[in-house]
């Protein structure tokens, strides 16, 4: 704590894990002697800019950007861009340490790293956000390659952000170098799949963990909190999967729809149109919005965070447990606190954390790096499968563990020890570097 004064988000991040990995330090005294727990708690490298940029009535801005290049014991860093005013060190270190237990997870070659900016998109126009790609990445580029460091997008930075990204990395480089950004639009590299995947993948996986109980999603209440590309894709999976969605939200306030969420009208509202959820109810008369209030009020079996970090404490988690709910799968990064996590342990609630659950996206990140090394192009049935068979993978994995380490159906547990062995290993393998 004293070395990283203020970072609370990764102080709660770290304490998380090592909560869990005592257990194996104990098993493993060579990770004791090789100091792997100081090790893997310091980036490799932190990098932090300026970008400046002009407004569209030419004012000129600056923000922060930052880089947090994690750790590359099992391959070069990869992890998201976020733009939202509130980023700052401490998030991006905490997403960057996350990263690196789910990219472990999910089997592929990938380390962990995450970035960002203070930068708010809201209300900007397009030529304002390409402005400000532009200069963001004007620094960035000399840190990034495909072997090297891979960004993606993250809350506030989707296909079109990453777009000016790209076309900025190749004006300066001079190099169509697909792998260097994933998530990129299909015209121009992407992979079938990686928009929805971490939706997707998170719907698999409470599928996965509903199974182990000897439950589906049919006919339950599916309560989702966001509405951007987690949310989105993680309602129209679960709702294919058999759920009803009732509910989800935006930073203002939530809706409710009993006769089951319109997907394609909240992607219209926000992706499309870039407007606010609250336009839902003027579309669609069974719809009803509830300005400045959670969403988790809303009774449902299964809730999927997909927002921000924090936004279930002990208090949502209760509210849920008393209504019903009996899993919950995160799509955000920590969106549940210690509390409400516990909340959730001792009321049985199956709990998939987000570094198991919304690791669906970093792994279709990967499958892009693995059609842009081979300059090809997967279907969308195709590339879906190997999505889900990776989701049923990480599953697995985190079961097993979890039962081997004496903790039967702790999911969090299973998710930080069987990430943490497999970077620990490498560590281990590659020396002190
Ligand atoms: P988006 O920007 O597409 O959507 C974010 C949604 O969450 C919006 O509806 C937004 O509402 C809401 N939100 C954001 N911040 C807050 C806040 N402080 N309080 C309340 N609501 C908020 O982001 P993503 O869907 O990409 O990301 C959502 C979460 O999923 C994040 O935790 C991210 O780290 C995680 N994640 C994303 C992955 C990806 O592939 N995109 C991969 C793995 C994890 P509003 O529009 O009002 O701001």
């Amino acid at each position: 704590v004293s070395r990283n004064p203020g970072e609370v988000e990764f102080h709660q991040a770290v304490r998380e894990v090592l909560d869990s990995v005592g257990r194996v330090v104990g098993k493993h005294p060579e990770y004791g002697r090789a100091k792997i727990i100081e090790r893997i708690c310091e980036p490799e490298r932190q990098i932090t800019f300026r970008v400046s940029w002009m407004d569209d009535r030419g004012d000129v801005h600056i923000n922060r950007g930052f880089r947090i290049e994690f750790n590359s014991a099992l391959g070069p860093y990869k992890g998201g861009l976020r733009f939202h005013p509130s980023v700052y060190q401490g998030i991006v270190k905490f997403l960057g340490f996350e990263q690196v237990f789910k990219n472990a997870l999910t089997g592929l070659p990938i380390g962990g790293g995450k970035g960002g900016s203070d930068f708010d998109p809201k209300g900007r126009s397009d030529r304002e956000i390409m402005a400000f790609c532009q200069s963001f990445m004007t620094e960035l580029y000399r840190h990034l390659g495909e072997y090297t460091d891979v960004p993606a997008g993250d809350t506030g930075v989707g296909s079109r952000e990453l777009g000016y990204l790209f076309g900025q990395y190749k004006r300066i480089t001079n190099r169509y170098e697909s792998g260097v950004l994933t998530g990129k639009a299909e015209a121009f590299g992407g992979s079938h799949i990686r928009t929805e995947a971490t939706g997707y993948g998170a719907a698999f996986f409470v599928k996965e963990m509903l199974a182990a109980r000897g439950q589906t999603f049919d006919g339950k209440r599916v309560v989702v909190s966001g509405s951007g590309n987690v949310a989105i894709y993680t309602m129209e999976k679960a709702r294919e999967l058999g759920g009803i969605v009732v509910a989800c939200s935006d930073s203002d306030g939530y809706v409710v729809d009993d006769a089951g969420i319109d997907v394609a009208l909240v992607q219209q509202i926000k992706e499309v149109e870039r407007g606010r959820l609250a336009e839902y109810v003027q579309r669609r008369p069974s719809g009803r919005y509830v300005p400045k209030r959670q969403v988790w009020e809303v009774p449902c079996e299964v809730a999927m965070p997909s927002a921000t970090q924090n936004e279930i404490t002990g208090k949502e988690a209760a509210l849920l447990v008393r209504n019903g709910c009996i899993a919950v799968g995160e799509g955000a990064n920590m969106p549940t606190t210690p509390e409400g996590a516990q909340v959730f342990r001792d009321a049985g609630v199956a709990f998939g954390p987000g570094k198991a659950a919304n690791a669906g996206g970093v792994a279709t990140s990967a499958l892009e790096m693995q059609q842009n090394a081979s300059r090809d192009s997967w279907s969308r049935e195709f590339t879906e499968r190997r999505l889900e068979q990776i989701m049923v993978g990480i599953h697995e994995r985190c079961y097993a563990t979890a039962e081997e380490y004496g903790v039967p159906g702790d999911y969090t547990t299973g998710a930080n020890i069987a990430g943490f062995k497999k970077v620990a290993d490498a560590m281990l393998a590659l020396g002190l570097v």
